[in-house]
């Protein structure tokens, strides 16, 4: 295993990027269009509606070019102003960055930071919001990739929709692998992007905005310019419809068709894929006699799966050997989790059989590095969890 490139066919099993469907890919190859051109504008609308269909709002949603960390930038820089407070929840690296963003631009950050592997308590934030009326926006992950937990964010969206502050929810990696309802849940502000559920390539995110947070946006005195929203709404009310600059045409017509894939299995039935492709990935490895991070069952979220690497074992020689000896990319840990756990992403254009190739990849590599156990075991559970669930029979 002296090369890199030994292995012809490679699998990207992270969580972000995720597999491109042929299908995708092919819309991805079309030649390019002008943004300013009718021919493109009818896409983007289409991919705007459908957007807010998968965001489950009637909020304004905007198109932003940009990795979703831009999307985080967008949430933080629109709606407040120099020194005001914000609740930051923090249950891993992706809430981090937010306190980052946050700081960065001057804002008095409060936080409530919980161990990674974790999930938030709404009641916790509750208590913060009642002891601080002067916070104006609280700010959390929807799954938090860095760990694989997810908050519960409709208990959270009932509890701040009773204060002045506004609900920012990164949804980048949650969004179209488990069920989000921004309007239902009262969620003011949604960050997403094109490279994780929705598998398509990367490098567009997607911002939704409530009627409250454009209340605090008309106030806001934060810098900024190519995350502007206020340009980005100005100009989605021209006709026909455009973004302020140019936007990442080739992806959006990609996303176009990611989306109607998404919409063709039908909302539920893709939530419902993520779910077992979670349950699958989990109960494998721990047959394997491996830990997750997440302990609690109820606070394990459906994009990733994050295992602790056991005692002896190097996480980078690892990952490293998945990938060149048996072309299986997964992640490793983030932050201070950096050595300690490898995350398998199973969401997007994911099917049993990529769960059975990286549970497989992962037995061969652990059994080479000396890890004991049985070898099948986590494949032969995967298996079980497949059949049981019906899952290619309806
Ligand atoms: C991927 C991801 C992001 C954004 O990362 P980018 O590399 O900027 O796309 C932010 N939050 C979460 C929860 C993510 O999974």
């Amino acid at each position: 295993m002296e090369g890199e490139f030994e292995v012809v066919k490679k699998y990207i099993m992270t969580p972000g990027p995720t597999p491109i469907s042929e299908e995708v890919l092919l819309e991805h190859a079309r030649p390019l269009m002008h943004h300013r051109s009718p021919e493109f504008s009818k896409i983007f609308i289409e991919v705007t509606e459908k957007l807010k269909k998968l965001f489950k709002t009637k909020n304004d949603v905007f198109i932003l070019t940009s990795s979703g960390t831009g999307a985080m930038e967008a949430a933080v820089t629109n709606f407040f102003s120099t020194g005001d407070k914000v609740l930051v929840a923090s249950v891993g690296n992706f809430g981090e960055r937010f306190k980052k963003i946050s700081s960065r631009f001057n804002l008095e950050v409060i936080s409530l930071d919980y161990e990674w592997g974790d999930s938030a308590n709404p009641e916790d934030i509750k208590k913060v919001l009642v002891d601080n009326p002067d916070i104006k926006g609280v700010m959390v992950q929807f799954s938090e990739t860095s760990t694989g937990a997810i908050n519960d964010i409709k208990a959270i969206g009932n509890i701040v929709k009773n204060y002045p502050a506004i609900l920012i929810v990164d949804a980048i990696s949650g969004l179209g692998a488990s069920d989000l309802r921004t309007d239902e849940w009262n969620l003011d502000v949604v960050a997403g992007g094109s490279q994780k559920a929705l598998s398509a390539p990367t490098g567009v995110a997607f911002i939704s905005i409530s009627d409250k947070a454009w209340k605090l946006n008309e106030k806001s005195n934060l810098p900024r310019f190519y995350f502007d929203l206020a340009a980005a709404k100005n100009y989605s009310q021209k006709t026909p419809p455009q973004t302020p600059w140019t936007p990442g045409i080739s992806i959006i017509v990609a996303m176009n068709r990611a989306i109607d894939m998404l919409f063709e299995e039908g909302l539920e039935k893709v939530f419902e894929r993520h779910r077992i492709l979670a349950l699958a990935t989990q109960k494998a490895v721990e047959k394997m006699g491996l830990q997750l991070l997440v302990k609690d069952e109820s606070k394990r979220g459906f994009s990733v799966t994050s295992i602790i690497v056991p005692d002896g074992i190097d996480a980078k020689e690892l990952t490293k050997t998945m990938r060149v000896k048996y072309g299986v990319t997964i992640a490793g840990g983030q932050g201070k989790l950096s050595g300690k756990i490898i995350r398998i992403g199973h969401l997007g254009y994911f099917g049993m059989f990529d769960s059975i190739i990286v549970i497989s990849a992962l037995e061969m590599t652990l059994k080479e590095l000396g890890y004991k156990f049985e070898v099948g075991s986590g494949i032969t559970e995967a298996e079980r969890i497949f059949m049981e669930n019906n899952y290619l029979n309806d």
